[in-house]
């Protein structure tokens, strides 16, 4: 994993075997400027590492493959729909006002991408033709695909 300084900003990358196990958060000292770093320890099949070069700058695209429209996630919830926080405009009348929500979650330097079909949508949302439940939350990583009522998208990092 990795963890960023919070005196220097700089990214400390951890390897898998010196994270902490049965652990919520840990310390180490920061190579760069000796500061000592407490970070979180996320649970391990929960979050994507992104490139560790990227820091604050970094985007979360989702991408329609109908066209090529690409859409810029907040860090926070999104709402995904045709009246929504972020607007899907094509032919795809399957697609709700309201259809699902895709969270971004940053800790740390490490994005969580978090999909969930909370609104009963009669059309679903859906991940490797599998139908969301309304309780899911499905963990995407970069470069995956779902379909929102007819159309797919893709998540994209830059
Ligand atoms: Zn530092």
């Amino acid at each position: 994993m990795n963890v960023a300084c919070g005196n220097c900003k700089k990214i400390i990358p951890i390897p898998d075997d010196k994270v902490p196990q049965n652990k919520d958060r840990a310390k180490i000292i920061c190579p760069h400027c000796k500061k000592i770093v407490v970070f979180d320890i996320p649970a391990i099949d929960s979050t994507v590492i992104i490139n560790p070069n990227i820091k604050k700058d970094h985007s979360v695209y989702l991408t329609d493959i109908s066209n090529g429209n690409q859409y810029l996630l907040k860090i926070g919830k999104n709402t995904i729909g045709r009246s929504s926080d972020i607007c899907i405009s094509n032919e795809d009348n399957f697609i709700s006002r309201k259809h699902c929500t895709i969270e971004v979650i940053e800790k740390n330097g490490v994005l969580t991408i978090i999909l969930s079909d909370e609104f009963p949508s009669r059309n679903g949302t859906f991940y490797h033709d599998k139908r969301l439940e309304l309780t899911d939350k499905l963990v995407l990583k970069d470069g995956e695909q779902i379909r929102i009522g007819r159309t797919y998208f893709m998540i994209n990092f830059k």
